[in-house]
C-alpha cells in the first residue's frame, strides 16, 4: 500500500515510523510519503488559509495549494493512469464515522491519500474538484472537535494499516479481537495466576481449549452487552437476520 499524506505539519506523522507500522514500512509492507502544504503556495508567505467570504470566525484552507498538492501527488503514482483512483481521505467532524468494517475495507486498497485540514476547514470547492481525480471519502473520527486533521490521519492510518496482512506479527490476534463480528473482545489475563489477592478465572488455567473458548465467547456476549448495548442490539437484529 502507497499513503501520501498531506499537512502543514508533516512532522506530525513522525510517529508513524515507530512500532508496527514503521516495522511495515521497513518489511516494505507499505510506503509514506509525506507532503509539506506551504510547498504548493506561491505568494510570500507560502500562505494556505484566508479570511471566510461572508463572514466569521477563523480562517479557511484555500483550495489551490490543496489542488496542486493532490495533483503532485497523482504525478507520483507508479502507474499515473491505474484504472482505480487513489481514494482521498479527508479527515472532518461531518464526515462519515470510522468503523472497524470500514477499517478492513480501505486495507485492501492499494493508494491512500489524506488531507487533514486545520483552522476552520478546507474551502468546499477543493471537495466539489476532488471525485474528478479520486475517489473522495470525508471521514471522521468521532462525534468531537479536533484542533486539526492530523491526529485523526494517524488513528486512521493506525486502524488501517494494522489490517494490511503482515502487518501484525500474530493474524489470530484479529479475528477475535473487539469490533471484528460486532462484538467486544472477551476480558484478557496473564501471569501470575493470584495478583494482589485477585486470582485468574479458574478455568483458563485448565488446559481444556473447548472449555475455554465456550468461556471467552460467553465473556464477548456478557461484556457486550453490559458495556456497549447498542452494539450488542445490532449484534441481535443482524444474527436474528441470518437465521431468518
Ligand atoms: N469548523 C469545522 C467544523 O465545525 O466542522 C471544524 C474544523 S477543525 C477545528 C479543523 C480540522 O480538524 C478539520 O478540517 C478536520 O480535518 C479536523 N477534525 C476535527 N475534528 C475531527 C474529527 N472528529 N474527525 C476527523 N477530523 C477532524
Amino acid at each position: 500500500m502507497r499513503i501520501d499524506l498531506i499537512s502543514i505539519f508533516p512532522e506530525f506523522f513522525d510517529v508513524l515510523d515507530l512500532s508496527l507500522i514503521g516495522k511495515a514500512q521497513r518489511d516494505e509492507l507499505l510506503t509514506v510519503h509525506r507532503h509539506q502544504l506551504r510547498d504548493f503556495s506561491f505568494d510570500k508567505h507560502r500562505s494556505v488559509d484566508d479570511t471566510p467570504t461572508g463572514g466569521g470566525a477563523g480562517m479557511v484552507m484555500k483550495p489551490e495549494p490543496w489542488a496542486l498538492a493532490l495533483e503532485h501527488v497523482l504525478t507520483q503514482r507508479e502507474t499515473p493512469t491505474a484504472a482505480e483512483p487513489p481514494i482521498l481521505i479527508i479527515p472532518t467532524p461531518a464526515g462519515e464515522v470510522l468503523t472497524q468494517r470500514t477499517a478492513q475495507q480501505l486495507a485492501q486498497a492499494e493508494h491512500l491519500v489524506f488531507a487533514p485540514g486545520r483552522f476552520e476547514g478546507i474551502d468546499q470547492r477543493l471537495m466539489d474538484w476532488a471525485p474528478e481525480h479520486f475517489q473522495v471519502r470525508p471521514m471522521s473520527i468521532g462525534d468531537y472537535v479536533l484542533n486539526g486533521g492530523e491526529s485523526a490521519v494517524v488513528v486512521m492510518v493506525e486502524a488501517i494499516t494494522r489490517l494490511i496482512p503482515g502487518v501484525l506479527g500474530n493474524p489470530e490476534s484479529l479475528a477475535e479481537e473487539s469490533h471484528a463480528h460486532g462484538l467486544l473482545e472477551y476480558p484478557v489475563y496473564t501471569k501470575p495466576a493470584r495478583w494482589r489477592g485477585l486470582d485468574v478465572p479458574e478455568i483458563l488455567l485448565s488446559g481444556d481449549h473447548a472449555k475455554i473458548a465456550a468461556w471467552r465467547a460467553q465473556q464477548q456476549d456478557l461484556r457486550t452487552r453490559k458495556l456497549r448495548p447498542d452494539l450488542w442490539a445490532r449484534h441481535v437484529v443482524a444474527q436474528e437476520q441470518n437465521l431468518a
